[in-house]
Formats: C-alpha cells, structure tokens, sequence
C-alpha cells in the first residue's frame, strides 16, 4: 500500500464521538514505551504523525488518523503507566474496553510487543480480555534492531509459543518490525489492505 495522505482527524475519549463514517479502522494498542507512535510515524512515512514522547502515558486519548481518505488509523492510549492513579486506570480501562466492544467500524487491532522482553502479564491479561471477547488482533513485535536475528528468531518463537500452549490452540497473525530500520512495514500495510478487501 502506498500511502498518498495521512491526516490527523481527533481525539477523543468516548466512542460515541469518534467520527461517524463508515470507513474501517485499525487500532494500534500496547504499553507506554513500546514503540507504538515511532511505528505509526514508520508506518504513514510521517515524521511526526503521531507525537513520539519521552514522556510515557501523556496520551491518554482515542486518536483518529484517516489515511488514504479510505481508512482510519486509531492510535490508542498506551497502558500499563505506573504513575498514572487508580481512578484515571478504572476511566482509562472504560473507554477502551468501550471502544473494542462498541465500534462497528474496528476491523483489525495490533497488540504491540517489545521483542526484548518475555512475555508480560500485563500484556497477556490484555489478549487474553480480546480473545475472550471476540475481539481479532495481530501481535507487532518492536524494536527488532535491538536483537541480533538468532535472538529475534528464538524471542519470537519463546512468545508464540507461549501463547500456544498457554492460551490457544492458534496463536495470534504477528509482524517483526523495527521503526528505526525501516523494517516490517510493507508487511504490516499488505495485511491491512488484505483484510481491507475481505
Ligand atoms: P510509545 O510510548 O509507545 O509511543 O513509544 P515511542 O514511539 O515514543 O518510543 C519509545 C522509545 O523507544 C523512544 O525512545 C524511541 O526512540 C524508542 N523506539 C521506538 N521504536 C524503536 C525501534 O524500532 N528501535 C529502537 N531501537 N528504538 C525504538
């Protein structure tokens, strides 16, 4: 996919007023720090697209961004920020999970991972809440230029098959990216486009 235009639309922390067209979405999820806007900016070839921070959990916010006048990239709010207080945790959960369940319009979700790490309960608890639910996503791995490909490959098969074993018969579709190289986006926008066309 080439990417003629990519725009930001809004922000927003309530699913009733996300914008009301019927163009599909695909949301971009996971910890504070993973990776997630410097992938967006890789993704849409922006520089700046999505606001990368040193700051993590300063977007707290449903983020909609057209892309190709044709689809919606949904930048959501990245979790498991330690500083952030219970109550803005409970608000925070709300809306999300408001928004997986809610909108018609979500066709695919990408749960993004720091290759670096084993697997996180955070992260786990999280897929397993979208499986239960119904709910399809796709694993990103990021930040692949951290690793040497033997660990890429063994971290990537550690994760996989974890989730095998522990969670389901079939893992998750999954990506190895890395904003800094460039690398796994042609991947990524070949799936969307796919599923675009299902
Ligand atoms: P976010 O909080 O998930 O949006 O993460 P950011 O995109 O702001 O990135 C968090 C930190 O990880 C920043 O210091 C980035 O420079 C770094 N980072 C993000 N992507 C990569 C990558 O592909 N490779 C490397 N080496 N660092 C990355």
């Amino acid at each position: 996919m080439k990417i003629s235009s990519a725009e930001f639309v809004m922000s927003n922390s309530e699913v009733a007023k996300c914008p009301n067209e019927p163009l599909p979405e695909y949301a971009f999820i996971g910890r504070s720090n993973v990776g997630k806007s410097s992938l967006i900016n890789m993704l849409t070839d922006r520089k700046n697209l999505a606001k990368t921070s040193g700051r993590p959990g300063k977007t707290q916010l449903i983020n909609h961004f057209k892309i190709n006048n044709n689809w919606f990239l949904v930048d959501l709010p990245g979790y498991g920020y330690a500083q952030v207080s219970k109550k803005d945790k409970k608000t925070f959960q709300k809306y999300i999970t408001n928004y997986f369940l809610e909108r018609q319009q979500l066709v695919c979700s990408f749960v993004l991972i720091d290759i670096r790490h084993k697997p996180q309960t955070i992260d786990l608890e999280f897929m397993q809440w979208m499986g239960e639910n119904g709910i399809p996503f796709s694993i990103i791995f990021t930040k692949a230029d951290k690793l040497r490909p033997m660990a890429i490959q063994r971290h990537v098969a550690d994760y996989i098959n974890y989730l095998q074993n522990d969670m389901w018969e079939e893992a998750p579709h999954y990506f190895i990216t890395s904003s800094s190289k460039k690398a796994g986006r042609d991947e990524v926008l070949a799936y969307i486009d796919t599923i675009n066309l299902e």
